[in-house]
C-alpha cells in the first residue's frame, strides 16, 4: 500500500509519461507531417486566425474567475442583493391587480417568504452584467473577425438578434432554475439527493429532445431527391439504421462553416446536413460523414451518459458541501447553499470542476471519434473520399492542424486531422486499396471558395424551395 500522495505521484507520473500518446489519442505534429496535405501558407494563415482566439478564450476564463472572485471577496453579491430587495419591495407595494397579488401570494408560499422576486431579479441582473462584460469580446471574435476571415456572412442585425434571443431565453430559464433549485434547497438539506436522482433519470432520456432544440434557431427542410440523398440513404440502409428523414438545415445566411449530425432516436431519427455541407462535399464524402455519425450511434452504449448520470448526485453533494463550508467562513457575502447570493461561488466551482474533468472527458471523446472513423471506413470502404472529407473539413472550418499537447489534453474533443488522414491511409493499405499520392494542391480549396460556397448553397436552397 502506498500511503503518501507524493509517493503515489512518484509512481504514477513516470508511468503516465511512459504511456504511448496514441492510447490517449494525442499526436505530436511536425511541419513535415502536414506538408503532403496542406500548403505552408494555409498552416500559417490558420495559426494567425486561431491563436488570437485561443488567447481571447484564456483571457475570458481569467475575466470570469476575476469577476466571481471580485463579487465574493468584496461581497458585491450581497450589495447587489440588497438593491434587488429594495427594488422588488418598491414594485411589490405598487402592484394593485388582485390577480397579480394572488400569484405573488402563491409564489411566496412555495418559496417560504417574499424574497423570491428579489432572488430572481438578482440572477437576471447577474446574467445581464456578465453578458455585457463579454459582449465586446464576443462581437469582435464571433462577428467582426469571422467576417474578416470570410467565415461568416451573417448581418450584424441578425447576430445581435441571436445574441438578444440567447440572453432572453437564458434569463427565462435561469429565473425558473433559480426558483426551482433554490426553492428546493430552502425546503430540504438533502436537495442534492432530491435533485440528483431524478435528473440522472432525465439525462438518460434527454436524447429525445435533440431534434427540437436546434429548430428553435434555424429551419429544417427535407433534402430533395438527387445524388446526395441517394448516397445518404444508401449508407443508412447499409448500416441497417431506422430513420424518419434526411433534412437540410439552412445555415448559409449566417455561416460558411459545414456540419452534419444525427438528431433524435429510433424511428423519429433525422439525419441533418447543413446546406453549406452539401454545397462543399461530393456525395461520397457526405456518405462518409454520415457513416461516421452512424458509428457514434452504434457506439452510444450509454456508458458515458450513464457515467455522467451516476456522477451527478455526488457532484451536487460536493457543491453543497463546499458552499456550506464557504458560507461558514462568513466573508463571501452568502450564508450557505440555500442562499441565492452564492451564485458566483457556484459558477466558479462548476468552472473549476469542469476544467478538472476535461482531460478525462476529452480523451474519452477522442477515443470514440477514432472508433466512429473506423466504423465509417469499414462500412463504406472509400478511404480516398474519407481522407479528402477530413482535409476539406479542416480547410473549410479552419481546424487547428498542430495544436500543442496541453491544448489537445484540455480542449480537443476530436483527434487531429493528420491522425484521421493516417487512419484512412492505414485502412487503405490493409485492404490493398490504392490511394492517390497526397499533394496539397489537389486538396486545396480555391481562394474564392467562400464566395463560391455561399453562392452554391444559395442555389441549392432555391432548388429546395421550388416543389
Ligand atoms: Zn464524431
Amino acid at each position: 500500500m502506498i500511503r503518501r500522495p507524493i509517493a503515489w505521484l512518484a509512481v504514477v507520473l513516470p508511468a503516465l509519461t511512459a504511456w504511448p500518446l496514441s492510447a490517449l489519442a494525442l499526436t505530436r505534429v511536425t511541419d513535415e507531417d502536414l506538408r503532403p496535405y496542406f500548403l505552408d501558407e494555409t498552416v500559417q494563415r490558420f495559426d494567425a486566425y486561431l491563436w488570437p482566439a485561443y488567447a481571447m478564450s484564456l483571457v475570458e476564463n481569467a475575466i470570469s474567475l476575476a469577476f466571481w472572485a471580485l463579487l465574493l471577496v468584496f461581497t458585491l453579491n450581497d450589495a447587489l442583493m440588497r438593491r434587488c430587495l429594495r427594488l422588488t419591495d418598491a414594485i411589490g407595494r405598487r402592484v394593485t391587480s388582485p390577480r397579480a397579488r394572488q400569484i405573488g401570494a402563491v409564489l411566496t408560499r412555495v418559496w417560504g417568504d417574499s424574497t423570491w422576486a428579489a432572488a430572481i431579479l438578482f440572477v437576471v441582473a447577474y446574467l445581464v452584467i456578465e453578458r455585457l462584460l463579454f459582449f465586446p469580446g464576443s462581437l469582435y471574435f464571433n462577428w467582426v473577425r469571422e467576417h474578416q476571415y470570410g467565415y461568416s456572412v451573417q448581418p450584424l442585425s441578425s447576430f445581435m438578434w441571436d445574441w438578444s434571443k440567447g440572453l432572453f431565453f437564458n434569463a427565462i430559464s435561469m429565473s425558473a432554475l433559480t426558483f426551482g433549485l433554490f426553492g428546493l434547497a430552502r425546503r430540504s438539506r438533502r436537495w442534492w439527493l432530491l435533485l440528483g436522482v431524478p435528473c440522472s433519470v432525465l439525462m438518460l432520456g434527454a436524447g429525445f429532445l435533440d431534434p427540437y432544440r436546434t429548430q428553435l434557431y434555424r429551419d429544417y427542410e427535407p433534402l430533395p431527391a438527387g445524388e446526395v440523398r441517394e448516397a445518404v440513404t444508401r449508407t443508412l440502409d447499409k448500416a441497417g439504421v431506422e430513420y424518419e428523414d434526411v433534412m437540410v438545415l439552412k445555415m448559409r445566411e449566417i455561416s460558411t462553416r459545414v456540419n452534419a449530425f444525427i438528431a433524435g432516436q429510433g424511428p423519429s431519427r433525422r439525419i441533418v446536413l447543413y446546406d453549406t455541407f452539401i454545397a462543399a462535399m461530393t456525395p461520397d464524402e457526405i456518405a462518409n460523414a454520415v457513416a461516421h455519425e452512424l458509428g457514434h450511434l452504434r457506439d452510444r452504449s450509454m456508458v458515458r451518459t450513464a457515467l455522467s448520470a451516476a456522477l451527478l448526485t455526488p457532484l451536487l453533494w460536493l457543491v453543497a458541501w463546499l458552499l456550506r463550508a464557504m458560507g461558514r467562513r462568513g466573508r463571501f457575502g452568502f450564508d450557505d447553499d440555500r442562499d441565492v447570493r452564492s451564485l458566483p461561488a457556484i459558477m466558479a466551482l462548476l468552472f473549476l470542476l469542469g476544467a478538472l474533468q476535461a482531460p478525462v472527458a476529452n480523451a474519452h471523446s477522442r477515443m470514440m471519434e477514432n472508433r466512429a472513423d473506423d466504423y465509417a471506413l469499414d462500412l463504406l470502404e472509400k478511404p480516398e473520399a474519407f481522407r479528402s472529407l477530413m482535409i476539406k473539413l479542416a480547410l473549410i472550418n479552419a481546424a487547428d492542424l498542430h495544436p500543442p499537447l496541453w491544448m489537445q489534453i484540455q480542449w480537443k474533443t476530436h483527434p487531429l486531422v493528420i491522425e484521421r488522414v493516417r487512419r484512412a491511409e492505414a485502412f487503405a493499405a490493409s485492404r490493398g486499396i490504392e490511394l492517390l499520392p497526397p499533394e496539397p494542391r489537389r486538396f486545396a480549396l480555391p481562394s474564392d471558395f467562400q464566395t463560391a460556397l455561399t453562392a452554391k448553397a444559395k442555389a441549392i436552397q432555391s432548388n429546395a424551395t421550388t416543389p
